[in-house]
């Protein structure tokens, strides 16, 4: 199921001990803690690396602390996966939403994600789960039609892939941050629901849209998490314990 992320080959891998490789002799490591590496050297060149280890750590931390766990039930009860459901989740980041759907449910799951903190804290996590990274800007290194499901949450989106990937009876979630996400931290932010569906409309048709919304007494240790997860550590005023909205937009689309 897994292709060779180089341009123009893009052949069947297969796994060994400690690689992958192709037939045309492609290899890519497979890391200790169990994630298979098919990063390129012009993606470790790369400008976005993705998440850093400290944003990864403080995203981890407020999932520990529970804040997160009504947008998880928001997805969980739109997307209602079951367990002969194959599931990708593009940008899984630290893979709690996939690797907490995953025990819940039992899911087939694979996360992907450009950061290697993000997903070597995944790996370790949720040994389950198969966990790889690699730069799915331009291409997701699976075979047509592999998923039941694709996930994208807070993530980039590229609709050819995903649809590529997805089998014809599929869904695909699509999770936006909402305008009133971390409102009291950086303003009211963009409703970007329209144009998104505008992104997906030639080969997807929304077929559900909900809207989720929590919100957390914070101490002074979860604020300064939630700065570092969006990369803004640095505040004029001293941080103080408030309470914080999280919110998102699901959008399920299926294929056309
Ligand atoms: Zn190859």
């Amino acid at each position: 199921m897994l292709l060779c992320p180089v341009r123009d080959c893009h052949l069947a891998l297969t796994r060994d001990d400690r690689r992958v490789v192709c037939r045309r002799g492609h290899s890519f490591d497979i890391a200790r803690s169990g994630y298979i590496n098919l990063l390129q050297p012009q993606d470790r060149r790369s400008k976005n690396p993705g998440d850093s280890v400290d944003a990864v750590a403080a995203r981890r931390r407020l999932h520990d602390r529970g804040v997160t766990e009504p947008l998880l039930r928001g997805i969980a009860e739109t997307i209602s996966a079951r367990p002969d459901d194959v599931v990708l989740d593009a940008g899984c980041g630290d893979g709690f939403y996939l690797g907490s759907l995953a025990r819940e449910i039992g899911l087939d799951a694979h996360g992907i994600d450009i950061s290697i903190p993000a997903v070597e804290t995944a790996a370790k996590r949720y040994p389950d789960c198969e966990w790889i990274v690699a730069n799915a800007d331009h291409f997701l290194p699976y075979a047509d039609r592999s998923f039941s499901i694709v996930l994208s949450i807070t993530g980039r989106m590229n609709a050819d892939e995903f649809r590529r990937v997805l089998r014809d009876d599929g869904q695909l979630l699509v999770a936006l941050a909402a305008p009133e996400d971390l409102i009291e931290l950086r303003g009211k932010g963009r409703d970007r629901v329209d144009r998104t569906v505008e992104t997906f409309a030639k080969d997807f048709l929304l077929a559900d849209r909900r809207h989720v919304v929590t919100s957390a007494d914070l101490d002074v240790e979860a604020v300064q998490d939630v700065l570092l997860s969006i990369y803004r550590p640095m505040r004029s005023q001293p941080v103080e314990a408030m309470r914080v909205t999280f919110s998102l937009d699901l959008l399920l689309f299926r294929p056309r």
